[in-house]
């Protein structure tokens, strides 16, 4: 077991670790004991966050229970609070924080929330990293090289609303696709859809009803296909690894925009074949993604919170189509020789326990997927496993073990972070 420690705050929201409590985690809502060999030192750029009306629980070797921390050890009678980490892009957390809520404890906001501890000096989170591009590390990024050059082209664009949008993710929301794209450099945005055929209980764009709110301001507008591929081409060219993706944070599901979208895939691909053309979708339109797929799609990125159709339908709310069209189109990318990725949105507890891991060896059996991107659910884990209504079905493998039961029963999918750029460093001619 660890020899990690119990990290709380107190009232006014300082840090402090536990003399004596270990760190612990929490796992499907059930409370754990944490692993040395689960732990990494808390990755640059992550987020402490405190958890309003909710009490830290640790673990103690001597009374051998878990111990819910109601009074600061280091200010008796004074209150303290449970805390938790957002880790930084292309790491996946293997055990969430373990606290108790008290009775009308508000609903966490869209984020997720990352088991941490002290260990030797310094904080420590339960979590690995997935993914080895730097693509969104915080040290990748220098603010004044960007104003530079996200002014030069905003004011050389003042014609193309997408690339005004962009200059706003970037420069106000802090959107690290966003600024990628202004840095010329892997991966940039695509958003064009205002709607969505889904109302996923943690959305980050759009939240309709008033328990918790959005994260992110929607898109308003649907780019043309000239503006879009103004974006694009000159990416696709220029860019280091270049991918462009359709489906971001900001907007509904692209695959609505589906005559706009192959419209300036075709003009794209008319200009170069550089790069990769990617679409982050929710895969409820296959016959969409067919004629995508024709007119140059490279890849297809489709996010899943469970392969278990009870627990899909009651997050994603699908509005005109269900878990078999994801399936499906799935398999229709596939068909035509393309590249799909899932979005796992992983939650310990759920993502980990047996008959999900052996329902995705399933799906990896039936689709021949790709890659596997393992993002956190960026959810409060108690509110969403009580909203879908979760009911433990047995045994937690945990994370690691789940990974290495894929890389065991199929070695040819990778796990990871990001869309992969499928012909990196190849400039082709353009037309
Ligand atoms: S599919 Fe995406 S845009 Fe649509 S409701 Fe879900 S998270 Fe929001």
């Amino acid at each position: 077991m660890t020899t990690a420690r119990l990290v709380y705050a107190d009232e006014s929201g300082l840090l402090y670790d536990h003399p004596y409590l270990e760190m612990a985690g929490s796992s499907g809502g059930n409370w754990t004991r944490v692993e040395d060999n689960v732990l990494i030192p808390l990755p640059s750029g992550s987020e402490i966050f405190l958890l309003p009306q909710r009490f830290p629980v640790g673990y103690d070797s001597k009374k051998r229970g878990f111990v819910k921390l109601s009074e600061d050890p280091h200010h008796p009678q004074s209150k303290v609070q449970a805390v938790a980490a957002f880790m930084a892009p292309a790491h996946t957390q293997i055990l969430t924080a373990a606290y108790h809520g008290e009775e009308n404890a508000p609903i966490l906001p869209l984020f997720s929330y990352t088991a941490l501890g002290w260990l030797e000096d310094r904080f420590v989170v339960a979590g690995v990293r997935v993914d080895p591009l730097v693509r969104q590390d915080i040290d990748q990024f220098e603010q004044e090289k960007l104003e530079k050059m996200a002014t030069s082209a905003l004011g050389l664009h003042r014609h193309n609303r997408l690339i005004q949008h962009l200059g706003t993710c970037a420069l106000t929301y802090g959107c690290p696709a966003a600024k990628n794209y202004f840095l010329r450099r892997w991966e940039a945005p695509l958003p064009t859809s205002p709607q969505c055929n889904a109302t996923c209980l943690g959305c980050i764009s759009l939240q309709e009803g008033d328990q918790i709110c959005a994260s992110q301001e929607r898109i308003t507008f649907v780019p043309t296909p000239d503006e879009i591929a103004e974006v694009a081409v000159d990416h696709l060219q220029e860019a280091e690894d270049p991918v462009v993706s359709f489906g971001q944070g900001c907007e509904g599901e692209p695959l609505l925009q589906g005559k706009t979208l192959i419209e300036a895939v075709k003009l794209i691909r008319s200009q170069t074949d550089a790069g990769t053309i990617n679409l982050n979708t929710n895969g409820s339109l296959p016959q969409t993604i067919a004629e995508l797929r024709d007119s140059g799609l490279d890849s297809i990125r489709v996010s899943l919170n469970s392969v278990r159709e009870a627990y899909y339908h009651a997050y994603y709310r699908p509005r005109g189509y269900g878990y078999s069209d994801v399936t499906r189109a799935i398999l229709t990318m596939k068909s035509k020789g393309g590249f799909v990725s899932i979005n796992l949105l992983t939650l310990p507890g759920l993502t980990d326990e047996e008959e999900e891991v052996e329902s995705l060896i399933r799906l990896l059996d039936e689709t021949a997927i790709d890659l596997i991107q393992m993002r956190n659910l960026n959810i409060d884990p108690e509110w969403y496993l009580r909203e879908i209504g979760y009911h433990p079905s047995g045994r937690v493998v945990g994370i690691p073990e789940m990974m290495k039961r894929i890389r065991t029963s199929h070695p040819q999918v990778s796990f990871g972070y990001f869309n992969p750029c499928l012909n990196p460093g190849k400039e082709r001619a353009t037309s």
